[in-house]
């Protein structure tokens, strides 16, 4: 093995291992986090959470679950009652998505949310993000989950360019996640990207002054 890919190797496994023991420290609980046995939950937080502040949804979600805890709760709701729960989030037509993406559920899944890809991205609101996130935290399916935030930080520390302009560094991106992946904690690891980019390595101002991953990140531009 070359010193280069020794190198890399030690770079891996020092993102890895960092963001693990980040981790530990800094896990942010939610209402939707560490649920069990419960995809249905997960799938309504990862539809909310879309392009909004996690601590924003958490109230809401509390609200909509108590309200609707299952996919027929859901599915019998009156589309403005659940607009009238997730109006703080702005984005009401959430609701609909939500509404009929319950009845989906009913209508082929028995009311169940399903463990498999190509039929997550089939439902409503569901996108690749969504359907990973889903799997990953509502089934302990060891997958990788990528969204703009766990890019810019895989972009920053291993040098690849971000934002993402062209499809090989995208295919690049794709492969460096899955390869990132741990065997085992994966859940805590993804959690752990997902805490690392909100609270650190931030789309403005990143935190690398305090940043456990600052003596190996490539983006050292970043402190000036
Ligand atoms: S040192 Fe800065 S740019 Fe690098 S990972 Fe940490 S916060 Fe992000």
């Amino acid at each position: 093995m070359s010193n280069n890919s020794e190198g890399m190797l030690d770079k891996k496994s020092f993102f890895v291992s960092t963001i693990l023991d980040w981790e530990t420290v800094n896990y942010r609980q939610f209402p939707w986090r560490n649920l069990k046995d419960n995809p249905f939950g997960v799938l309504v937080a990862e539809i909310l959470l879309i392009q909004t502040f996690a601590e924003k949804v958490a109230p809401v979600y509390s609200l909509l679950m108590q309200l609707y805890p299952t996919a027929y709760d859901l599915a019998s709701a009156q589309v403005n009652a659940v607009e009238d729960v997730i109006r703080p989030l702005g984005l009401t037509y959430r609701a609909s998505q939500l509404v009929s993406m319950s009845n989906v559920l009913i209508d082929k899944y028995s009311g169940k949310v399903p463990d498999d890809y190509d039929e997550l991205i089939e439902l409503r609101g569901v996108g690749s993000y969504v359907a990973c996130s889903t799997l990953c935290f509502g089934f302990s399916r060891r997958v990788p989950i990528i969204d703009a935030n766990v890019e810019r930080v895989i972009g920053r520390f291993f040098d690849l360019q971000w934002p993402i302009r062209d499809a090989r560094t995208r295919r690049e991106m794709q492969k460096l996640v899955g390869q990132l992946l741990p065997l085992k904690r994966f859940q805590e690891y993804n959690y752990g990207l997902i805490d690392f980019a909100a609270l650190v390595c931030r789309h403005r101002r990143p935190n690398c002054g305090n940043c456990y991953l600052l003596r190996n990140c490539s983006s050292t531009r970043w402190l000036a």
